[in-house]
């Protein structure tokens, strides 16, 4: 199938051309013609499938159709994300494919000076992307009017929930005009993002790309068991051994971050990391190094995990396993994207095991474990099953039995431990039977 026969204007198709699209990914072939069509949608896509294209596109050429102009600090679709990293990734996008139109756009996100964005608002926008924190802000500064929104754009809108924006997404819900085309996008549908599409959507198109709550087929996962102790020397070993060019490694705390950065920087290798500890430009530029391919290594928390558009990542490394087993598929959703195949590999230590159980209920499978040689945990990891239980308790180290110090010949007369408990048990019988009844 070709982009032309799903309608698309000529600007459109040209800037496609220039990125070099080809075909249109599943989600674009059923989002594309719905949106010209003025549908609501609900989108069950994950990140990688091409789902910014599959509403982006349509939306710039509904924009494009309309003559009037829009009103000094008004917007006419409006695209809600749960982060600074996708909304400045999600803008960039509307900017490509909008390249060969004249339309107005532009990104607000909390942690930069607002005035900047307070001036591109000025003129009226056909598109602004923002974070719902910097939205309301600048709704209570008078800087953006809801009046003309036409449409609505909900990114990522499981991650929004998870991320605590909630109430303000009620806040600008309650502002917008009444009845808006709502496209409302997710990696996975929690019954709390059921209930949100219940109340936003009219008569949504539906469309599942992945099988609910699956991973991306065209990554292949697996866990190594390991102490948490060996874990930084582990992924030194892998790093060496299996040749990886540019890796994307997740660990679960800002602190956590840091410490890796500067063991790897420590051992001569380029590296460079995303945390909510650092202001906003020093992690946009570790995400330009990171894509220029200056450094070998971006370290991120999960605050990165969204919203990071690296073509052709190969590697993804769960240093850490996620506490909510949904970023597990967000992460790994860096890899195999746009139909490249890639490779997740997860540290996983005895005290993840609960973690872990969760992703593999999630996802539907059991990880396929690989022990790497030199590095066996002393503190097992459990098995789990695809039901999230834990099926065996980790194994305690395994004491030296006391007689085995004893000499052969003295131990072969020696009482064995459990004869030793027998004659106890028979004494003490022995001894009730004595007793006067
Ligand atoms: P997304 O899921 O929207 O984050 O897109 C994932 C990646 O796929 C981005 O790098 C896009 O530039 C790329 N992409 C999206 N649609 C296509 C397509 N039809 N052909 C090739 N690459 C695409």
């Amino acid at each position: 199938m070709k982009f032309a026969s799903l309608g698309l204007i000529d600007p459109l198709l040209r800037a496609l051309d220039t990125l070099d699209y080809k075909t249109p990914t599943p989600v674009q072939a059923q989002a594309i013609p719905a949106v010209l069509a003025g549908r609501d949608l609900m989108a069950a896509a994950q990140t990688g499938t091409g789902k910014t294209a599959g509403f982006a596109l349509p939306l710039l050429q509904r924009l494009a159709a309309q003559t009037a102009p829009v009103a000094s600090n008004a917007v006419r679709v409006l695209v809600l994300v749960p982060t600074r990293e996708l909304a400045v990734q999600v803008h960039e996008s509307f900017v490509q494919y909008g390249k060969n139109l004249s339309l107005r756009t532009a990104v607000a996100y909390g942690g930069v000076s607002i005035n900047p964005q307070m001036m591109a608002l000025r003129k009226g926008l056909d598109v602004l992307v923002a974070t719902p924190g910097r939205l309301l802000d600048l709704y209570s500064q008078n800087a953006v009017k809801f009046n003309q929104v036409q449409t609505l754009v909900l990114d990522e809108a499981d991650r929004m929930l998870d991320l605590g924006f909630s109430r303000e997404l009620d806040a600008v819900l309650a502002e917008l005009p009444r009845r808006v085309q709502t496209l409302l996008f997710s990696a996975t549908f929690s019954e709390a993002i059921r209930t949100l599409a219940g109340k936003l959507l009219l008569d949504p198109l539906v469309i599942e790309v992945n099988r609910r709550n699956a991973a991306a087929k065209s990554v292949r996962q697996w866990v190594i068991p390991v102490d948490k102790k060996c874990k930084d020397e582990l992924f030194l070993h892998l790093l060496k051994k299996k040749r990886w060019g540019q890796v994307l490694v997740f660990v679960k705390t800002r602190k956590g971050v840091d410490q890796l950065v500067a063991t790897l920087l420590a051992q001569g290798i380029s590296a460079d990391s995303i945390h909510g500890d650092k202001p906003q430009p020093a992690r946009l530029r570790a995400l330009e190094r990171f894509k220029a391919a200056e450094v070998k290594l971006l370290v991120a928390t999960d605050v990165a995990a969204r919203g990071l558009d690296i073509d052709d990542l190969p590697v993804v490394v769960n240093f850490d396993l996620p506490i909510v087993a949904e970023d597990y598929i967000h992460r790994i959703g860096r890899t195999g994207r746009a139909g490249a195949t890639g490779e997740a590999v997860s540290l996983v230590c005895a005290d993840e095991v609960q973690l872990l159980a969760a992703i593999e209920t999630l996802t539907g499978k059991i990880l396929p474990r690989v022990e790497e040689i030199g590095f066996l945990p002393d503190h097992r990891v459990p098995l789990t099953d695809a039901g999230g239980q834990v099926i065996k308790k980790p194994k305690k180290p395994k004491k030296a039995k006391a007689f085995t110090t004893v000499p052969n010949r003295e131990a072969k007369n020696a009482p064995k431990r459990n004869d030793a408990k027998r004659n106890d048990a028979k004494r003490n019988d022995a001894k009730r039977s004595r007793r006067p009844k």
